[in-house]
Protein backbone atom coordinates (compact mmCIF):
# COMPACT_ATOMS: atom_id res chain seq x y z
CA UNK A 1 0.00 0.00 0.00
CA UNK A 2 2.99 2.16 0.20
CA UNK A 3 4.99 3.75 -3.20
CA UNK A 4 8.29 3.05 -3.63
CA UNK A 5 9.88 0.60 -0.87
CA UNK A 6 11.24 2.48 2.33
CA UNK A 7 9.27 5.35 1.39
CA UNK A 8 5.84 5.70 3.46
CA UNK A 9 2.93 8.37 2.90
CA UNK A 10 0.02 9.64 4.81
CA UNK A 11 -3.26 7.94 4.65
CA UNK A 12 -6.03 10.23 4.48
CA UNK A 13 -9.63 10.01 3.04
CA UNK A 14 -8.88 6.60 1.35
CA UNK A 15 -5.80 7.98 -0.11
CA UNK A 16 -1.75 7.34 0.34
CA UNK A 17 -0.55 10.89 -0.11
CA UNK A 18 3.04 12.94 1.03
CA UNK A 19 3.51 16.10 2.78
CA UNK A 20 2.34 18.80 0.29
CA UNK A 21 6.09 19.88 0.61
CA UNK A 22 7.23 16.96 -0.83
CA UNK A 23 9.23 17.14 2.62
CA UNK A 24 9.83 13.47 4.72
CA UNK A 25 11.96 12.80 7.81
CA UNK A 26 13.79 9.50 8.15
CA UNK A 27 13.18 6.77 10.88
CA UNK A 28 16.30 5.20 12.11
CA UNK A 29 16.95 1.66 14.23
CA UNK A 30 18.24 2.49 17.73
CA UNK A 31 19.81 -0.56 18.18
CA UNK A 32 22.02 -0.44 14.49
CA UNK A 33 21.87 3.15 13.41
CA UNK A 34 20.04 1.79 10.15
CA UNK A 35 17.72 3.43 7.80
CA UNK A 36 13.84 2.11 8.17
CA UNK A 37 12.11 4.51 5.89
CA UNK A 38 11.35 8.32 5.23
CA UNK A 39 7.35 9.61 6.21
CA UNK A 40 6.24 12.53 5.23
CA UNK A 41 7.29 15.52 7.02
CA UNK A 42 3.59 16.79 7.23
CA UNK A 43 2.19 19.76 8.60
CA UNK A 44 -1.23 21.82 8.87
CA UNK A 45 -2.73 21.27 5.38
CA UNK A 46 -2.89 17.62 5.96
CA UNK A 47 -3.66 17.68 9.55
CA UNK A 48 -6.75 19.77 7.94
CA UNK A 49 -7.66 17.43 5.39
CA UNK A 50 -6.95 14.49 7.96
CA UNK A 51 -10.07 16.27 10.05
CA UNK A 52 -11.89 17.20 6.78
CA UNK A 53 -11.89 13.21 6.08
CA UNK A 54 -12.59 11.78 9.10
CA UNK A 55 -15.43 14.52 9.34
CA UNK A 56 -17.26 13.36 6.20
CA UNK A 57 -17.08 9.70 7.08
CA UNK A 58 -18.28 10.29 10.52
CA UNK A 59 -21.68 10.83 8.94
CA UNK A 60 -21.76 7.08 7.84
CA UNK A 61 -19.77 5.58 10.17
CA UNK A 62 -21.89 6.70 13.41
CA UNK A 63 -25.02 5.15 11.72
CA UNK A 64 -23.27 1.59 10.67
CA UNK A 65 -25.01 -0.65 13.28
CA UNK A 66 -22.60 -1.30 16.74
CA UNK A 67 -22.44 -4.90 16.25
CA UNK A 68 -21.46 -4.48 12.58
CA UNK A 69 -18.35 -2.14 13.34
CA UNK A 70 -17.57 -4.87 16.69
CA UNK A 71 -17.36 -7.38 13.65
CA UNK A 72 -14.70 -5.52 11.86
CA UNK A 73 -12.97 -5.18 15.14
CA UNK A 74 -12.94 -9.21 15.80
CA UNK A 75 -11.48 -9.30 12.10
CA UNK A 76 -8.54 -7.29 13.20
CA UNK A 77 -7.96 -9.03 16.10
CA UNK A 78 -7.49 -12.03 13.33
CA UNK A 79 -5.25 -10.02 11.83
CA UNK A 80 -3.10 -9.17 14.03
CA UNK A 81 -2.93 -12.38 15.14
CA UNK A 82 -1.77 -13.78 12.06
CA UNK A 83 0.46 -11.24 11.69
CA UNK A 84 1.72 -10.87 15.22
CA UNK A 85 5.79 -11.82 14.88
CA UNK A 86 6.04 -9.57 11.78
CA UNK A 87 4.57 -6.62 13.74
CA UNK A 88 6.64 -7.25 17.07
CA UNK A 89 9.87 -7.71 14.56
CA UNK A 90 9.05 -3.91 12.98
CA UNK A 91 8.60 -2.39 16.52
CA UNK A 92 11.59 -4.19 17.77
CA UNK A 93 13.44 -2.50 14.94
CA UNK A 94 11.76 0.69 15.22
CA UNK A 95 12.19 1.60 19.17
CA UNK A 96 14.81 -1.34 20.25
CA UNK A 97 12.28 -3.24 23.14
CA UNK A 98 13.25 -7.13 23.24
CA UNK A 99 10.85 -9.32 20.66
CA UNK A 100 9.21 -10.95 23.70
CA UNK A 101 7.84 -7.55 25.01
CA UNK A 102 7.20 -6.52 21.30
CA UNK A 103 4.91 -9.52 20.97
CA UNK A 104 3.59 -8.97 24.10
CA UNK A 105 2.67 -5.01 22.85
CA UNK A 106 0.76 -6.75 19.88
CA UNK A 107 -1.35 -9.55 22.23
CA UNK A 108 -2.87 -6.45 23.76
CA UNK A 109 -3.79 -5.12 20.57
CA UNK A 110 -5.33 -8.67 20.06
CA UNK A 111 -7.22 -8.53 23.11
CA UNK A 112 -8.30 -5.13 22.97
CA UNK A 113 -9.72 -5.82 19.49
CA UNK A 114 -11.63 -8.99 20.84
CA UNK A 115 -12.64 -7.04 23.69
CA UNK A 116 -13.98 -4.08 21.99
CA UNK A 117 -15.14 -5.97 19.55
CA UNK A 118 -17.57 -7.80 22.03
CA UNK A 119 -18.87 -3.75 23.10
CA UNK A 120 -20.76 -3.77 19.58
CA UNK A 121 -23.29 -6.20 21.23
CA UNK A 122 -23.08 -4.74 24.40
CA UNK A 123 -22.13 -0.55 24.78
CA UNK A 124 -24.62 -1.21 27.61
CA UNK A 125 -26.69 2.10 28.39
CA UNK A 126 -29.32 1.76 31.14
CA UNK A 127 -32.77 2.05 31.26
CA UNK A 128 -34.02 3.47 34.63
CA UNK A 129 -37.74 4.46 36.19
CA UNK A 130 -38.91 7.38 35.40
CA UNK A 131 -41.49 9.57 38.08
CA UNK A 132 -44.62 9.87 35.64
CA UNK A 133 -47.11 7.00 34.69
CA UNK A 134 -46.74 6.04 30.91
CA UNK A 135 -43.31 7.35 30.11
CA UNK A 136 -39.97 5.11 29.77
CA UNK A 137 -36.51 7.00 30.06
CA UNK A 138 -33.72 5.16 27.95
CA UNK A 139 -30.09 6.65 28.22
CA UNK A 140 -27.45 5.35 25.75
CA UNK A 141 -24.31 6.04 24.69
CA UNK A 142 -23.52 8.30 21.56
CA UNK A 143 -20.08 8.76 19.63
CA UNK A 144 -18.56 12.34 20.17
CA UNK A 145 -17.41 12.84 16.68
CA UNK A 146 -13.65 13.09 15.25
CA UNK A 147 -11.22 11.56 17.79
CA UNK A 148 -7.78 12.06 17.32
CA UNK A 149 -4.96 10.13 18.98
CA UNK A 150 -1.94 11.57 19.60
CA UNK A 151 0.48 8.76 20.82
CA UNK A 152 4.12 7.90 22.29
CA UNK A 153 6.74 5.03 21.30
CA UNK A 154 7.25 3.06 24.25
CA UNK A 155 3.95 0.96 22.78
CA UNK A 156 3.62 1.87 19.60
CA UNK A 157 1.02 -1.13 18.96
CA UNK A 158 -0.59 -1.70 22.42
CA UNK A 159 -1.65 2.24 23.10
CA UNK A 160 -2.79 3.16 19.74
CA UNK A 161 -5.10 0.61 20.21
CA UNK A 162 -6.50 1.29 23.39
CA UNK A 163 -7.37 4.70 22.02
CA UNK A 164 -8.71 3.29 18.30
CA UNK A 165 -10.77 0.64 19.48
CA UNK A 166 -13.06 1.89 22.22
CA UNK A 167 -13.36 5.13 19.53
CA UNK A 168 -14.47 3.14 16.57
CA UNK A 169 -16.50 0.75 17.71
CA UNK A 170 -18.56 3.77 19.50
CA UNK A 171 -18.81 5.29 16.17
CA UNK A 172 -16.27 7.19 16.22
CA UNK A 173 -13.79 8.57 13.61
CA UNK A 174 -10.37 9.28 13.79
CA UNK A 175 -7.02 10.84 12.91
CA UNK A 176 -4.28 9.53 14.34
CA UNK A 177 -0.77 11.10 14.89
CA UNK A 178 1.71 8.50 15.96
CA UNK A 179 5.27 9.39 17.77
CA UNK A 180 7.63 10.55 15.10
CA UNK A 181 9.98 7.82 16.30
CA UNK A 182 7.44 5.01 15.41
CA UNK A 183 5.71 5.90 12.90
CA UNK A 184 5.86 2.58 11.06
CA UNK A 185 4.59 0.31 13.36
CA UNK A 186 1.19 2.56 13.24
CA UNK A 187 1.23 2.18 9.89
CA UNK A 188 0.92 -1.55 9.99
CA UNK A 189 -2.09 -1.66 12.21
CA UNK A 190 -3.62 1.15 10.46
CA UNK A 191 -3.22 -1.20 7.20
CA UNK A 192 -4.28 -3.74 9.29
CA UNK A 193 -7.60 -2.22 10.10
CA UNK A 194 -8.45 -1.38 6.40
CA UNK A 195 -7.86 -4.65 5.67
CA UNK A 196 -10.26 -6.09 8.07
CA UNK A 197 -13.27 -3.64 6.11
CA UNK A 198 -12.88 -0.48 7.83
CA UNK A 199 -14.55 2.29 5.59
CA UNK A 200 -11.97 4.66 3.87
CA UNK A 201 -12.07 7.66 5.82
CA UNK A 202 -12.95 6.38 9.31
CA UNK A 203 -9.20 6.20 10.41
CA UNK A 204 -6.77 8.72 8.91
CA UNK A 205 -2.85 8.84 9.79
CA UNK A 206 -0.66 11.67 9.50
CA UNK A 207 2.93 11.70 10.35
CA UNK A 208 4.96 14.45 11.33
CA UNK A 209 6.39 16.88 14.31
CA UNK A 210 4.01 17.05 17.09
CA UNK A 211 4.82 20.81 17.22
CA UNK A 212 2.93 21.72 13.89
CA UNK A 213 0.99 18.25 12.93
CA UNK A 214 0.09 17.76 16.78
CA UNK A 215 -0.51 21.78 16.94
CA UNK A 216 -3.10 21.94 14.18
CA UNK A 217 -5.00 19.03 15.63
CA UNK A 218 -5.04 20.65 18.44
CA UNK A 219 -7.18 24.08 17.68
CA UNK A 220 -8.86 22.23 14.69
CA UNK A 221 -12.69 23.10 15.71
CA UNK A 222 -14.09 19.77 14.01
CA UNK A 223 -11.34 17.63 16.52
CA UNK A 224 -14.14 16.86 19.60
CA UNK A 225 -11.69 14.64 21.57
CA UNK A 226 -8.30 14.43 21.98
CA UNK A 227 -7.17 11.11 23.45
CA UNK A 228 -2.81 11.81 24.38
CA UNK A 229 -0.27 9.88 25.65
CA UNK A 230 2.95 10.86 26.22
CA UNK A 231 4.88 13.27 29.10
CA UNK A 232 3.47 15.50 31.41
CA UNK A 233 4.73 18.19 29.78
CA UNK A 234 3.66 17.98 26.51
CA UNK A 235 0.15 16.67 27.98
CA UNK A 236 -0.31 20.18 30.16
CA UNK A 237 0.17 21.81 26.80
CA UNK A 238 -2.38 19.39 25.00
CA UNK A 239 -5.02 20.21 28.16
CA UNK A 240 -4.12 24.32 27.89
CA UNK A 241 -4.64 24.34 23.92
CA UNK A 242 -7.51 22.39 23.77
CA UNK A 243 -9.40 24.11 26.41
CA UNK A 244 -9.60 27.35 24.32
CA UNK A 245 -12.11 25.33 21.85
CA UNK A 246 -13.61 23.09 24.78
CA UNK A 247 -12.22 20.00 23.49
CA UNK A 248 -12.76 16.90 25.34
CA UNK A 249 -8.93 15.38 26.64
CA UNK A 250 -8.09 12.29 28.43
CA UNK A 251 -4.30 12.76 29.48
CA UNK A 252 -1.97 9.63 29.72
CA UNK A 253 0.67 10.89 31.38
CA UNK A 254 4.33 10.13 32.85
CA UNK A 255 5.64 8.15 36.11
CA UNK A 256 7.86 8.03 38.82
CA UNK A 257 7.12 4.52 40.19
CA UNK A 258 8.41 2.26 43.23
CA UNK A 259 8.54 -1.20 44.56
CA UNK A 260 8.97 -0.81 48.43
CA UNK A 261 10.62 -3.84 50.01
CA UNK A 262 10.03 -4.46 53.93
CA UNK A 263 12.30 -6.20 56.64
CA UNK A 264 9.48 -9.20 56.00
CA UNK A 265 10.22 -9.31 52.53
CA UNK A 266 10.82 -12.37 50.42
CA UNK A 267 14.07 -10.86 48.94
CA UNK A 268 13.85 -13.23 45.69
CA UNK A 269 11.00 -12.51 44.74
CA UNK A 270 11.81 -8.62 44.98
CA UNK A 271 14.41 -9.00 42.79
CA UNK A 272 12.60 -10.79 40.07
CA UNK A 273 10.22 -7.74 40.20
CA UNK A 274 12.51 -4.87 40.26
CA UNK A 275 14.47 -6.20 37.30
CA UNK A 276 11.71 -6.72 35.19
CA UNK A 277 9.84 -3.44 36.38
CA UNK A 278 12.80 -1.33 36.29
CA UNK A 279 14.99 -2.40 33.53
CA UNK A 280 12.16 -4.19 31.31
CA UNK A 281 12.15 -1.71 27.74
CA UNK A 282 14.95 -0.41 29.52
CA UNK A 283 13.60 1.74 31.96
CA UNK A 284 10.82 3.28 29.10
CA UNK A 285 7.67 2.43 30.60
CA UNK A 286 5.07 5.02 31.98
CA UNK A 287 4.93 2.05 34.82
CA UNK A 288 8.81 1.54 35.20
CA UNK A 289 9.97 1.09 38.73
CA UNK A 290 12.67 4.04 39.10
CA UNK A 291 12.66 3.85 42.96
CA UNK A 292 12.70 0.85 45.39
CA UNK A 293 12.10 2.15 48.61
CA UNK A 294 14.08 -0.60 50.87
CA UNK A 295 13.62 -0.61 54.60
CA UNK A 296 17.15 -0.22 56.17
CA UNK A 297 17.48 -3.31 58.31
CA UNK A 298 17.48 -5.24 54.33
CA UNK A 299 18.41 -2.55 52.17
CA UNK A 300 22.19 -4.23 52.23
CA UNK A 301 21.43 -7.51 51.46
CA UNK A 302 18.92 -6.60 48.63
CA UNK A 303 21.55 -4.81 46.95
CA UNK A 304 24.09 -7.25 47.17
CA UNK A 305 20.99 -9.51 45.50
CA UNK A 306 20.30 -7.23 42.94
CA UNK A 307 24.17 -6.14 41.35
CA UNK A 308 25.29 -9.56 40.28
CA UNK A 309 21.42 -9.91 38.65
CA UNK A 310 21.74 -6.18 36.73
CA UNK A 311 25.07 -7.32 35.57
CA UNK A 312 24.10 -10.58 34.12
CA UNK A 313 21.59 -8.84 31.84
CA UNK A 314 22.74 -8.54 28.34
CA UNK A 315 22.26 -5.14 25.88
CA UNK A 316 21.85 -5.36 22.66
CA UNK A 317 19.78 -5.74 19.32
CA UNK A 318 15.81 -6.68 20.97
CA UNK A 319 15.85 -8.92 17.45
CA UNK A 320 18.55 -11.08 18.85
CA UNK A 321 16.68 -13.49 21.65
CA UNK A 322 19.55 -13.92 23.99
CA UNK A 323 19.54 -10.33 24.73
CA UNK A 324 17.58 -8.98 27.80
CA UNK A 325 17.69 -4.91 27.31
CA UNK A 326 17.70 -3.15 24.15
CA UNK A 327 18.61 0.47 23.23
CA UNK A 328 17.30 3.82 24.42
CA UNK A 329 15.23 5.44 21.89
CA UNK A 330 17.19 8.24 20.27
CA UNK A 331 20.39 10.15 21.07
CA UNK A 332 18.59 13.00 22.93
CA UNK A 333 17.03 10.46 25.20
CA UNK A 334 20.86 8.78 26.17
CA UNK A 335 22.01 12.11 26.46
CA UNK A 336 19.18 12.98 29.19
CA UNK A 337 19.72 9.62 30.72
CA UNK A 338 23.67 10.16 31.07
CA UNK A 339 23.43 13.76 32.29
CA UNK A 340 20.87 12.31 35.06
CA UNK A 341 23.96 10.39 36.37
CA UNK A 342 25.99 12.64 37.27
CA UNK A 343 23.12 14.73 38.77
CA UNK A 344 22.82 12.17 41.35
CA UNK A 345 26.33 11.91 42.23
CA UNK A 346 26.54 15.80 42.34
CA UNK A 347 23.70 15.55 45.04
CA UNK A 348 25.02 12.59 47.10
CA UNK A 349 24.19 9.57 46.18
CA UNK A 350 26.20 6.76 45.25
CA UNK A 351 26.53 4.87 42.00
CA UNK A 352 26.63 1.30 42.47
CA UNK A 353 26.90 0.06 38.67
CA UNK A 354 26.33 1.14 35.22
CA UNK A 355 25.97 4.90 34.96
CA UNK A 356 27.38 4.71 31.23
CA UNK A 357 26.91 4.64 27.69
CA UNK A 358 27.77 1.43 26.19
CA UNK A 359 29.63 1.55 23.11
CA UNK A 360 31.58 -1.26 22.62
CA UNK A 361 32.11 -3.60 19.96
CA UNK A 362 28.28 -3.65 18.10
CA UNK A 363 26.64 -1.27 20.79
CA UNK A 364 28.60 1.83 19.76
CA UNK A 365 26.00 1.48 16.33
CA UNK A 366 23.15 2.25 18.41
CA UNK A 367 22.17 4.02 21.42
CA UNK A 368 22.63 2.18 24.56
CA UNK A 369 23.03 2.52 28.40
CA UNK A 370 24.65 0.80 31.44
CA UNK A 371 21.75 -0.36 33.53
CA UNK A 372 22.49 1.94 36.49
CA UNK A 373 21.65 1.45 40.57
CA UNK A 374 22.50 4.22 42.51
CA UNK A 375 21.84 3.43 46.10
CA UNK A 376 21.96 6.71 49.44
CA UNK A 377 19.38 8.29 47.37
CA UNK A 378 17.09 10.84 49.79
CA UNK A 379 13.51 11.23 48.76
CA UNK A 380 14.27 14.28 47.21
CA UNK A 381 16.90 14.73 45.14
CA UNK A 382 16.10 15.09 41.45
CA UNK A 383 17.25 11.13 40.87
CA UNK A 384 14.12 10.09 43.11
CA UNK A 385 11.61 12.91 41.99
CA UNK A 386 12.27 13.24 38.47
CA UNK A 387 11.24 11.11 35.30
CA UNK A 388 14.16 9.88 33.46
CA UNK A 389 12.65 7.11 31.53
CA UNK A 390 15.43 5.00 30.95
CA UNK A 391 17.37 1.96 32.93
CA UNK A 392 18.42 3.98 36.00
CA UNK A 393 17.26 2.57 39.41
CA UNK A 394 17.39 4.58 42.51
CA UNK A 395 17.39 3.00 46.71
CA UNK A 396 15.82 5.28 49.46
CA UNK A 397 16.59 3.81 52.82
CA UNK A 398 13.33 3.75 55.07
CA UNK A 399 12.70 3.01 58.54
CA UNK A 400 9.28 2.14 59.08
CA UNK A 401 6.62 0.81 56.97
CA UNK A 402 4.90 4.25 57.35
CA UNK A 403 8.14 6.15 55.87
CA UNK A 404 7.80 3.99 52.79
CA UNK A 405 4.25 5.18 52.14
CA UNK A 406 5.28 8.68 52.90
CA UNK A 407 8.27 8.63 50.28
CA UNK A 408 6.22 6.33 47.84
CA UNK A 409 3.68 9.09 47.67
CA UNK A 410 5.64 12.06 47.44
CA UNK A 411 5.87 12.48 43.90
CA UNK A 412 4.31 15.02 41.61
CA UNK A 413 3.39 12.04 39.50
CA UNK A 414 0.71 9.09 40.61
CA UNK A 415 0.51 5.66 38.25
CA UNK A 416 1.51 2.44 39.72
CA UNK A 417 3.80 0.24 42.44
CA UNK A 418 5.19 -2.54 43.33
CA UNK A 419 6.36 -3.08 40.32
CA UNK A 420 4.33 -4.16 37.03
CA UNK A 421 3.87 -7.21 35.27
CA UNK A 422 1.14 -5.95 32.05
CA UNK A 423 -1.52 -4.00 32.10
CA UNK A 424 -5.21 -6.38 31.38
CA UNK A 425 -7.33 -4.63 29.13
CA UNK A 426 -10.57 -5.40 30.76
CA UNK A 427 -9.33 -3.65 33.92
CA UNK A 428 -8.67 0.61 33.71
CA UNK A 429 -5.67 2.31 33.34
CA UNK A 430 -4.77 5.41 34.61
CA UNK A 431 -3.18 7.87 36.76
CA UNK A 432 -3.35 10.69 38.71
CA UNK A 433 -1.80 14.36 39.53
CA UNK A 434 0.90 14.73 36.70
CA UNK A 435 0.09 11.43 35.49
CA UNK A 436 -3.77 11.90 34.37
CA UNK A 437 -6.37 14.37 34.63
CA UNK A 438 -8.82 12.07 35.89
CA UNK A 439 -9.91 9.72 32.84
CA UNK A 440 -9.05 6.26 31.86
CA UNK A 441 -8.39 3.96 29.46
CA UNK A 442 -9.22 0.50 28.63
CA UNK A 443 -11.94 -1.55 30.57
CA UNK A 444 -15.70 -0.29 30.20
CA UNK A 445 -14.44 2.90 31.98
CA UNK A 446 -12.28 3.73 28.52
CA UNK A 447 -15.85 4.29 26.84
CA UNK A 448 -16.27 7.08 28.40
CA UNK A 449 -13.88 9.24 26.38
CA UNK A 450 -15.77 8.19 23.52
CA UNK A 451 -19.01 8.41 24.50
CA UNK A 452 -21.86 11.28 25.16
CA UNK A 453 -24.71 10.17 27.57
CA UNK A 454 -27.80 10.97 25.39
CA UNK A 455 -30.94 10.22 27.40
CA UNK A 456 -34.70 9.20 25.47
CA UNK A 457 -37.69 9.70 27.05
CA UNK A 458 -40.71 8.42 25.58
CA UNK A 459 -44.19 9.61 26.38
CA UNK A 460 -46.95 6.98 25.38
CA UNK A 461 -49.71 9.35 27.81
CA UNK A 462 -50.67 11.73 24.96
CA UNK A 463 -50.82 14.68 26.97
CA UNK A 464 -47.59 16.88 28.18
CA UNK A 465 -46.35 15.52 31.36
CA UNK A 466 -43.94 17.54 33.43
CA UNK A 467 -41.10 16.28 35.71
CA UNK A 468 -41.10 17.58 38.91
CA UNK A 469 -44.17 19.60 38.37
CA UNK A 470 -47.09 17.44 38.07
CA UNK A 471 -48.38 16.13 41.35
P1 LIG B 1 6.11 13.18 24.17
O1 LIG B 1 7.40 13.75 23.74
O2 LIG B 1 5.26 13.98 25.08
O3 LIG B 1 5.32 12.82 22.82
C1 LIG B 1 4.07 12.13 22.85
C2 LIG B 1 3.30 12.48 21.58
O4 LIG B 1 2.94 13.86 21.62
C3 LIG B 1 4.12 12.30 20.30
O5 LIG B 1 3.28 11.82 19.27
C4 LIG B 1 4.57 13.72 20.01
O6 LIG B 1 4.91 13.93 18.66
C5 LIG B 1 3.34 14.49 20.42
N1 LIG B 1 3.55 15.92 20.68
C6 LIG B 1 4.67 16.53 21.11
N2 LIG B 1 4.47 17.87 21.19
C7 LIG B 1 3.18 18.09 20.82
C8 LIG B 1 2.38 19.27 20.67
N3 LIG B 1 2.85 20.49 20.92
N4 LIG B 1 1.10 19.13 20.26
C9 LIG B 1 0.59 17.90 20.00
N5 LIG B 1 1.31 16.76 20.09
C10 LIG B 1 2.59 16.85 20.50
O7 LIG B 1 6.33 11.76 24.90
P2 LIG B 1 7.21 10.53 24.40
O8 LIG B 1 8.65 10.84 24.63
O9 LIG B 1 6.81 10.12 23.03
O10 LIG B 1 6.74 9.38 25.40
C11 LIG B 1 7.29 9.19 26.66
C12 LIG B 1 6.37 9.74 27.75
O11 LIG B 1 5.09 9.10 27.63
C13 LIG B 1 6.85 9.42 29.15
O12 LIG B 1 6.67 10.55 29.96
C14 LIG B 1 5.94 8.27 29.59
O13 LIG B 1 5.80 8.15 30.99
C15 LIG B 1 4.67 8.65 28.92
N6 LIG B 1 3.77 7.50 28.79
C16 LIG B 1 2.65 7.44 29.59
C17 LIG B 1 1.80 6.35 29.54
C18 LIG B 1 0.58 6.28 30.40
O14 LIG B 1 -0.32 5.50 30.08
N7 LIG B 1 0.48 7.05 31.48
C19 LIG B 1 2.09 5.29 28.65
C20 LIG B 1 3.23 5.38 27.85
C21 LIG B 1 4.06 6.49 27.93
P3 LIG B 1 6.45 13.78 18.16
O15 LIG B 1 6.84 12.37 18.39
O16 LIG B 1 6.37 14.15 16.74
O17 LIG B 1 7.26 14.73 18.99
Amino acid sequence: MTTTANIYQNYIGGKWQGAGSGETFPNYNPATGELIGHFPLSGEAEANAAVEAARAAFEKWRLVPAPKRGEILYRVGELLKQHKEELARTMTQEMGKVLKETRGDVQEGIDMAYYMGGEGRRLFGRSVPVELPNKSGVAMRDPVGVVTCITPWNFPIAIPTWKMFPALVAGNTIVMKPASDTPLSALRLVEILYEAGLPEGVVNIVFGPGGTVGEALLHHPDVAVISFTGSTESGRHVAIEAAKSLKRVSLEMGGKNAVIVLDDADLSLAVEGILWSAYGTTGQRCTACSRVIAHKSIRQKLVDMLVPRIEALRLGNGLDESVDVGPVINHSQLEKIHSYTAIGQADGATLVTGGSIANNGELARGHFYRLTLFTDVRPNMRLAQEEIFGPTLSVIDVASFEEAIAVNNNTKYGLSSSGTTGAEIQFPFGGTRGTGNGHREAGIAGMDVFTEWKVVYTDYSGKLQKAQIDE
